[in-house]
């Protein structure tokens, strides 16, 4: 095999994906993700990078999620000046949660001690970069290597990435496969031209009950929740997680099947995402999904639902009377607004 692949991130453990693609006279990075949560070492992320970053051609990016994006305008900063691939969703959605974890970065590193990993002129320099590549187009973007995106039904913009040299010897990296049927996004696309694939594995042990239990599941919780009285806090991830929620809750009030208590989005990053959601879904969701959206405009929106975008909206929601439903992040109940209510 004339492709030589290396794993430096995302392999053995969950978390900053980071995988090199080497052809006899192209060099190709997959992902330049972070490391979070227990897998965060502070060496690991800082440090520089364990292969000559200059040296390298083109970065072809999965998808948005901290964990294969994150470490891209350190890439930069570093002296990485090559293209920079992604769907243009994937483009929207990064920028975004980059310049999004800048300042949450900028916290950390005055913590630690040390200069930041990155900051906003980094983000905007890495994304000078970027040149949008769509689903299923072959494009040569390094010299020797071709490179082709098929959908992964996992977020917004998702893609599997397949490299092929000029001999025709292909490796596939998967990055996260979507659990799909989703409602919105298309099923994951099957990878039957590849020499090696390289698998995304992090829930491969666990069965997810189907869509309409968990949503019959979620309707009788806020149901049973709403018939006792108070509040209802619903953490959740800013990305794919909240729109999901919105989008079930909608389908349920405009069912029927729950009384109208006002919902509040508390989360700014989690407004932008589904902003970003509304101008892409017409092209990237399944086709049920967009037939949806050109009957009622967008699928995250109902009449008593409140998006709370500055901290003074936040603050107002406590005086709002009555019961009522917050989403708010952070999707694992610390950090983000979901820890003050
Ligand atoms: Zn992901």
């Amino acid at each position: 095999m004339s492709l030589t692949l290396s794993f430096y991130g995302g392999a053995g453990k969950v978390t900053g994906s980071n995988f090199l693609v080497e052809g006899a006279r192209g060099k190709v990075l997959v992902d330049c993700g972070i490391e979070q949560g227990a897998d965060f070492v502070v060496e690991e992320v800082y440090g520089p990078f364990p292969y000559d970053v200059k040296a390298i051609d083109a970065l072809v990016v999965t998808h948005a999620h901290l964990d294969h994006v994150g470490r891209i305008p350190k890439l930069v900063r570093d002296g990485f000046h090559g293209k920079i691939f992604m769907t243009p969703a994937t483009r929207d959605l990064a920028a975004l949660i980059l310049l999004d974890s800048s300042h949450i970065l900028a916290e950390e590193a005055q913590r630690l001690g040390r200069p930041p990993l990155y900051d906003e002129n980094d983000v905007e320099a890495a994304f000078s970069l970027v040149e949008t590549l769509e689903y299923h187009t072959v494009k040569e973007v390094a010299p020797g290597l071709s490179v082709y995106l098929r959908n992964t039904g996992h977020i917004l913009g998702s893609a599997s990435v397949r490299i092929t040299d000029e001999e025709g010897t292909a490796v596939a990296l998967t990055g996260d496969i979507g659990n799909s049927p989703s409602p919105l996004l298309p099923d994951w696309e099957p990878v039957p031209d590849a020499d090696a694939l390289v698998m995304e594995s992090v829930y491969g042990d666990r069965l997810h009950p189907p869509q309409k239990e968990r949503v019959a599941k979620l309707r009788d919780a806020l149901k049973r929740a709403i018939a006792k009285g108070g509040t209802i806090l619903i953490p959740a991830f800013s990305l794919e997680r909240t729109q999901l929620m919105l989008y079930e809750l909608s389908n349920r009030y405009a069912a029927g099947e729950l009384p109208h208590v006002p919902v509040y989005l508390d989360s700014p990053l989690a407004i932008r995402v589904t902003d970003i959601y509304d101008k892409w879904g017409a092209t990237y969701f399944k086709p049920a999904a967009e037939e949806e959206m050109k009957r009622e405009g967008s699928l995250f929106d109902f009449p008593f639902l409140t998006k709370t975008l500055s901290r003074h909206e936040s603050d107002d929601i406590i005086k709002a009377p009555g019961q009522k439903i917050i989403i708010a992040g952070a999707g694992m109940s610390h950090g983000g607004r979901i820890g003050r209510w």
